[in-house]
């Protein structure tokens, strides 16, 4: 396997050498040979190559099975500069879906317990996929793309989890009564897709019925399937309900690649203190591993995130390790350290 390692920017250039140190633990015990491939993004690929997604970065992503992604800390980049972009990584490698898990702990303080959701949300297409006009001063039209390959692609991946899960059951979250045609579209080929998979459990709501539920009784959700801006804002909710974003890991999957990325941003108020939470960036290695033993039918990879998870969980339930924002004074380092033992024992 070949994993690349792009530490993004402030608190990236922290959590992600802790995914890392985890993600080599799990491979070390498993079996599983990994060629590590470091390269350059964000500040440092500009400081380096004079841009913030560096051609060679772009070049030798597309020789690699997956790659972990620090976070980029654009919001203070300057403007109106194409060497000061936000890295197109997501739209170049066609990574057409993110895995958003919202799991809760039982030592860990959250508005509600016993939850375990993945959000499957579709990242290439809805709003802003199509153009913006504004015909005169006082209007704005935008307008939303959902296309039948984009809608299906995303619902096999949502059912695909769904068969790794002990519950089996794909929530598919739309409107269909108001946008018949955007959101029925997207609802056909969820209903076509659910077809194939008679194991798993189908079911539909309304989005602003989910919204409200997700707070009331998250506990009724396993895999929950939706459109892009949908599932922008849902995966925000679902972070709130366990405990924030430093709990809040991802993967953006495309057909040949994945790409592991914590939903939090750069967090430029915390960074170079050694305080950050490494969980969201650590589960997010995980989840890279659990695809490829789901995709490349690789059982080590699939038995060194098994590590990891249980690593997690132990270090958790102990709480001898946690970083402030989950109640304790560890610091990043002895996080990730802590999880990297638990993995090894
Ligand atoms: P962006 O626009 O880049 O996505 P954001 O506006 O969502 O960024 P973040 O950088 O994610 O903001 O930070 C939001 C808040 O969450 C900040 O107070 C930050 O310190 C906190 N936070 C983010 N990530 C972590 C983490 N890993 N551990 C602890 N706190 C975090």
């Amino acid at each position: 396997m070949k994993i690349g390692i792009l530490l993004g920017d402030d608190v990236g250039l922290e959590v992600v050498p802790e995914c890392v140190k985890v993600m080599k633990a799990a491979a070390g015990k498993s079996g599983l040979e990994i060629e590590w491939r470091p390269l350059p993004i964000g500040r440092r690929g500009h400081r380096e190559h004079g841009d913030t997604y560096p051609a060679v970065t772009a070049r030798e992503l597309r020789e690699l099975d997956g790659w972990i992604m620090g976070p980029i800390g654009h919001n203070t980049y300057p403007r109106n500069d194409p060497t000061w972009m936000m890295p197109p990584i997501r739209k170049d490698f066609d990574l057409f879906a993110a895995l958003r898990p919202a799991k809760s702990y039982p030592s860990i303080p959250s508005i509600h317990q016993d939850v375990d959701i993945v959000f499957v949300r579709e990242l290439t297409e809805g709003m802003g996929a199509g153009p913006e006009f504004r015909p005169n001063d006082e209007v704005t039209i935008a307008t939303r793309v959902i296309s039948r390959k984009g809608s299906a692609r995303v619902a096999r991946e949502a059912f695909e989890v769904a068969r790794t899960r002990r519950r089996r059951k794909v929530t598919a979250a739309h409107k269909e009564p108001a946008y018949r045609l955007a959101c029925g579209m997207f609802a056909e080929e969820c209903r076509k897709v659910a077809r194939s998979y008679p194991d798993v459990t189908f079911e539909e709501e309304m989005i602003d019925t989910i919204a409200m539920h997700l707070v009331t009784a998250p506990q009724d959700y396993d895999v929950i399937v939706t459109t892009n801006q949908f599932g922008d804002i849902l995966t925000d909710i679902g972070a709130g309900l366990i405990g924030g974003l430093g709990l809040a890991p991802g993967l953006c999957v495309g057909k040949r690649q994945a790409m592991a990325q914590a939903t939090h941003g750069s967090a430029p108020d915390i960074a170079g203190k050694n305080i950050a939470n490494p969980y969201a960036m650590i589960m997010s290695g995980q989840m890279l591993f659990d695809w490829l033993g789901r995709v490349r039918g690789e059982a080590r990879a699939s038995e060194a995130a098994g590590a990891i998870e249980a690593a997690v969980s132990k270090v958790i339930a102990e709480g001898k390790h946690l970083t402030r924002d989950l109640g304790g004074r560890a610091t990043t380092t002895e996080m990730g350290d802590a999880i990297a033992a638990a993995v090894r024992a």
